[in-house]
């Protein structure tokens, strides 16, 4: 479905990106995965996406708070693919903590990473898509670009930013076959959310069963992790053209959590 295609996708070496990453390549897209990590790692899951598809990867190593690296991605991949006809912005951070106690520097580079960065890959992207007349654009936003929680303003802000400009860029390419999306995740099961439950089940004297239950899951109605799966497959829809009438949304994929 996507054979002939290349997509970019920051933040891919983990998570949500590297699920979307694997979802497009089983779709026949030559693929650019980015992010951080460590670099045997890095190499053995961009070596088993093209062993498992069949595909192009290549790895950009570009630091998302830094928009010369950005643009060069975008660069590389158009050199070394032939071009980017998708792009998913994914890369993010968190730090949670009190507005009066938040870390100025925290704040900047949330807002670099989780916001700018998609400025600077969509500035670079949108030329070529606007040429070949033909693009898709997927913003991993969050429910937290719908609504807020305390101790995360700089995510928040974040992802509200990132709401906007989705919709700002929509518009802009929307007569040139181009769709610009957000999709807003509640919790989803990753590595890093894992990570976090024996240090919570501590801190808060509970039990890990409790910290998913009582902690992670007590906005979202079904009480189930959205997982990684189930975003990529949503982001592949995204770039059907039974999709091509979508854009400009902010897509919430949370479990009914900002229905609440
Ligand atoms: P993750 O930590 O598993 O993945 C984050 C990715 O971003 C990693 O590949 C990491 O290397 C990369 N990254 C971080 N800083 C970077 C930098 N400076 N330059 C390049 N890459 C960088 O987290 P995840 O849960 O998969 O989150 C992915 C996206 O989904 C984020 O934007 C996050 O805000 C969003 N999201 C996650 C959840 C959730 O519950 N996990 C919910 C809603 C939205």
């Amino acid at each position: 479905m996507l054979s002939n295609k290349t997509a970019v996708v920051t933040g891919s070496t983990s998570g949500i990106g590297l699920a979307i990453a694997r979802a497009m390549a089983e779709q026949g897209a030559n693929i650019v995965i980015n992010g951080l990590g460590d670099a045997d790692a890095i190499e053995a899951e961009r070596a088993q996406i093209e062993s498992d598809f069949g595909v192009k990867c290549l790895y950009s190593a570009a630091n998302m708070l830094k928009p010369d690296e950005i643009t060069g991605m975008v660069e590389m991949a158009e050199a070394d693919l032939g071009s980017v006809d998708i792009l998913v912005n994914n890369a993010g951070i968190q730090h949670v903590a009190p507005i009066e106690e938040f870390p100025a520097d925290k704040w900047d580079m949330i807002i670099a990473i989780n916001l700018s960065s998609a400025f600077h890959s969509m500035r670079a992207a949108v030329p070529g898509m606007k040429r070949r007349g033909w693009g898709r654009i997927i913003n991993t936003a969050s429910a937290h670009a719908l609504v807020a929680s305390p101790f995360k303003s700089a995510y928040v802000a974040a992802k509200h930013g990132i709401g906007g400009l989705t919709k700002t860029v929509a518009l802009e390419t929307a007569t040139h076959g181009i769709t610009v999306n957000a999709i807003c995740p509640g919790y989803v099961w990753t590595p890093l959310v894992e990570k976090q439950i024996p240090d919570t089940a501590k801190a808060r004297g509970i039990t890990e069963e409790q910290v998913k239950t009582d902690v992670m899951l007590a906005g979202q109605p079904t009480k189930e992790f959205v997982t990684v799966e189930q975003v990529a497959g949503f982001a592949v829809f995204l770039c059907t053209d039974t999709a091509a009438s979508i854009t400009g949304s902010l897509l919430p994929i949370d479990g009914g959590w900002t229905a609440e």
